[in-house]
């Protein structure tokens, strides 16, 4: 049986991270408000630090590591943000880092994870298991491993962005979040069924990979191939045992917009309202948009999750 984090956790992970992470400001647009005929709060956690919310999760799974753990050092796997979030938080912490990415990871994570300090490792990430590769370093060199969502310390911190937002706008009628391998999607839901129990909280993700929607519609973790999306950061093959326990609880349901839905919230983030928001922060905005859903005259959050994308990535998707 596993023990799932709950709110309680999400309070406590909020006071642990509260003197390093940023409280991130809560946006409103009033174009998108007229465009959509709703009121829409966009939590911007791509002015988080290390530009996306996964330092929440990082910082309050590596402040309770024990001495012993400290010494030896953290272990992780993760295509980016994850990544640069375990090296600043280790480094913040003094905990050695080894860190596992992809070899076609964005350059710019590659580059902020090493200046953070870690050691990193390359794999190819079409050839080869990275979870077994992982575990295999792991045990060799005594390290912990904090995986990038699927571990109750990492879904209690992904739940503070949720749990700030809910406390600055008071209730929603929806609450539209990224969805990777569901580590915000499970903290969001922790933070919105105590703070707004009737919000209808909805996971988005690519639609290249809805293995997110195949699950919590089969009511059993569905494994896929990796997708092939501009949504880097959502890139998992499936989600975890503990978020999809709360998932499958807390989740309304989960949906999934295209490439070129994800292009088009990234132009009107940019162009009115002057944010660089990765593909992946893009989701929930875009499902705002595109995803069919009765937002007429509703409170509308949506989690804006991270803004690393390499400049000129950002302008080739957006000038093709
Ligand atoms: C990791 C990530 C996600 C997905 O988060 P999960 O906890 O894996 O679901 C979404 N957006 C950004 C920017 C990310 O870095």
């Amino acid at each position: 049986m596993l023990t799932l984090p709950t709110y309680d956790d999400v309070v406590a992970a909020a006071a642990r991270i509260g003197n390093q992470a940023h409280r991130t400001p809560v946006m409103r647009s009033r174009t998108a408000d007229q465009q959509l005929g709703a009121s829409l709060f966009f939590k911007c956690e791509n002015f988080q630090r290390m530009g996306a919310f996964k330092f929440r999760g990082a910082f309050n799974a590596l402040s309770q590591f024990s001495a012993a753990q400290r010494q030896a050092g953290v272990i992780t796997f993760s295509s980016g943000n994850h990544a640069q979030a375990i090296a600043l938080s280790a480094r913040l912490l003094g905990i050695p880092a080894t860190i596992l990415m992809p070899l076609d990871a964005p350059q710019t994570k590659i580059d902020a994870t090493r200046g953070y300090g870690a050691e990193v490792i390359l794999f190819d990430r079409f050839k080869s298991d990275r979870e077994a590769l992982t575990a295999d370093l792991a045990a060799r060199r005594g390290l912990s491993l904090i995986p990038p969502y699927d571990h109750p310390d990492v879904i209690a911190g992904q739940g503070t962005a949720a749990r700030e937002l809910l406390e600055e706008v008071s209730e929603l009628d929806f609450l539209l979040v990224p969805l990777g391998g569901g580590g915000l999607l499970a903290g969001s839901a922790l933070a919105a069924r105590a703070l707004s129990p009737n919000c209808k909280v909805y996971g988005v993700e690519p639609a290249a990979g809805n293995d997110g929607q195949q699950s919590l519609r089969s009511g059993s973790i569905v494994h896929i191939e990796t997708p092939r999306t501009i949504a880097d950061g959502a890139q998992t093959q499936h989600l975890g045992e503990y978020t999809f326990a709360i998932i499958r609880r807390d989740v309304d349901d989960v949906l999934t917009v295209g490439d070129p839905e994800l292009v088009e919230a990234m132009r009107f983030l940019a162009e009115r309202m002057k944010m660089l928001v990765e593909p992946t922060g893009c989701l929930g905005f875009a499902a705002a948009r595109h995803a069919g859903l009765a937002l007429a005259g509703k409170r509308v959050g949506v989690i804006l999750s991270g803004g690393n994308v390499d400049l000129r990535r950002f302008g080739e998707l957006l000038f093709p």
